[in-house]
């Protein structure tokens, strides 16, 4: 027998106990309201924290959240609409890369991306750290620019999916951050408010991920893609590695310029490998009748042609970014002070801890301290070795770069801690784990 009070949700979710569809939204719909206190809510958060959600409860859950606020229609746009999301990474610029190559096949891209969060980078500071990008368009600026380039990203308008922000900010201060159900409700809640027709998922796993242990990211991947089923929504995830930096660079213009070599054909290898598995999937499920190989094939020869550069220059036109800065990367702005981390002694590089990489390059000033800090945008870290590489005492592991020699020291002496040498060689990684349909 229901009693109608919230108080006894959280007893039985608390005993372990399914709640049905209605009490979920009831419970979404109370708490935006301002009709639920944040102080019973951090008891339900805890409560699923250790006793989960089944998949049921779940879909409810997201389905509730991505209805409390507006929702985009991008409908107006011909073809099929892929989102790609990843869950966070350091020196994860792959939505910067694989949003032109896509375009460039074909496949429109009308993309709302985030900011940075804790020690994990985010597309849109990236992007304006390019003079003159706006990520601010409004709505028919964003869909013509998506007409006429094909591609265009921009910053989250509207009120998508409020539940989310309020329920967020309460676990961030609840210790209630780190639970499967919570994170895939979150990110689905706002994939789905975004209107695409198909998601792609990019979970991130090992030391710079937010999930850390395999298991446990194949199981964030496998509750979202359910969650998609669950609404009309075609989502496949692809789990890739995190258990070192993607690519050389991490910080906003040094990604940037990393980006431009890529897409000039002179990239790293780990990051080609991932954006063309990532740009393969996003084909397979914005063409009819396309496979995953197919598509990594379509991808790898559009970057070869040069026509995915030729796409991200129409993009940062379009979007009033200064073009001169793509064609001559030298121009962008310059660290006044630099450093090197230099090797403590003789062997392979053999683990890093991504996470604490990550949490560098912010000391330096790549991210924020504060919500309201105002990034360096040519803050940041230039890998000089990669997991597996041998070193002799004293090689350069990483550049340093930042405002000021007081930022640096620091950084240094946090990084130094950041990564191990051992005498035998690690085994390589590989960089895309598993894919979940
Ligand atoms: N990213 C999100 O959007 N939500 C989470 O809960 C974690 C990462």
């Amino acid at each position: 027998m229901q009693t109608g009070r919230f108080v006894d949700l959280i007893h039985r979710k608390k005993e372990g106990k399914a709640l049905e569809d209605q009490e979920i939204r009831n419970m979404i719909r109370q708490y935006v309201a301002g009709e639920i206190p944040d102080y019973q809510m951090s008891a339900m958060l805890m409560a699923i924290c250790f006793q989960g959600m089944d998949d049921k409860e779940l879909t409810a859950l997201t389905l509730a959240m991505r209805d409390s606020g507006e929702t985009v229609d991008l409908s107006r746009i011909a073809g099929v609409k892929v989102d790609k999301h990843s869950t966070g990474g350091v020196g994860d610029k792959t939505t910067l890369i694989i949003g032109p190559l896509v375009a460039a096949c074909g496949v429109p891209v009308a993309k709302m991306s985030g900011r940075g969060l804790g020690f994990t980078g985010g597309t849109l500071d990236k992007l304006e750290s390019i003079p003159g990008f706006r990520i601010d368009l409004s709505e028919e600026e964003f869909f013509a620019a998506v007409k006429s380039a094909g591609i265009s990203v921009i910053g989250q308008t509207g009120n998508l999916a409020p539940a989310d922000k309020m329920l967020y900010a309460l676990r961030d201060v609840t210790g209630t951050v780190e639970s499967i159900p919570l994170i895939a409700s979150s990110i689905m809640s706002k994939k789905l408010a975004a209107g695409s027709d198909k998601i792609l998922l990019d979970v991130t796993t090992g030391s710079g991920a937010f999930i850390k242990e395999l298991e446990q990211s194949r199981e964030l991947a496998r509750r979202m893609v359910a969650i998609g089923r669950g609404a009309g929504r075609e989502t496949v995830a692809i789990l890739t590695s995190m258990d070192e930096p993607l690519g050389y660079a991490i910080g906003n213009n040094l990604e940037v310029k990393e980006v431009i070599r890529t897409l000039q054909g002179d990239g790293p290898e780990d990051l080609k490998e991932v954006c063309l598995a990532l740009s393969g999937m996003m084909l397979a499920l914005g063409k009819e009748d396309f496979s995953y190989e197919e598509g990594r094939d379509l991808a790898r020869k559009t970057l070869e042609s040069g026509a995915a550069y030729e796409k991200f220059a129409e993009m940062v036109k379009g979007q009033g970014g200064d073009l001169s800065y793509i064609e001559d990367p030298d121009r962008f702005e310059k660290a006044a002070v630099s450093g090197e981390l230099k090797a403590k002694g003789d062997g392979y590089i053999s683990s890093m801890d991504t996470e604490g990489i990550g949490v560098t390059a912010g000391l330096l000033g790549a991210g924020r301290e504060k919500k309201e800090s105002i990034i360096d945008y040519s803050a940041g870290i230039i890998m000089k070795k990669k997991l597996g590489d041998r070193v002799q005492k004293g090689d350069i592991v990483a550049g340093l770069y930042t405002a000021d020699k007081e930022k640096l020291m620091r950084a240094a002496d946090y990084m130094a801690g950041c990564y191990q040498i051992s005498d035998t060689e690690p085994e390589p990684l590989k960089l895309v784990v598993d894919i979940i349909r």
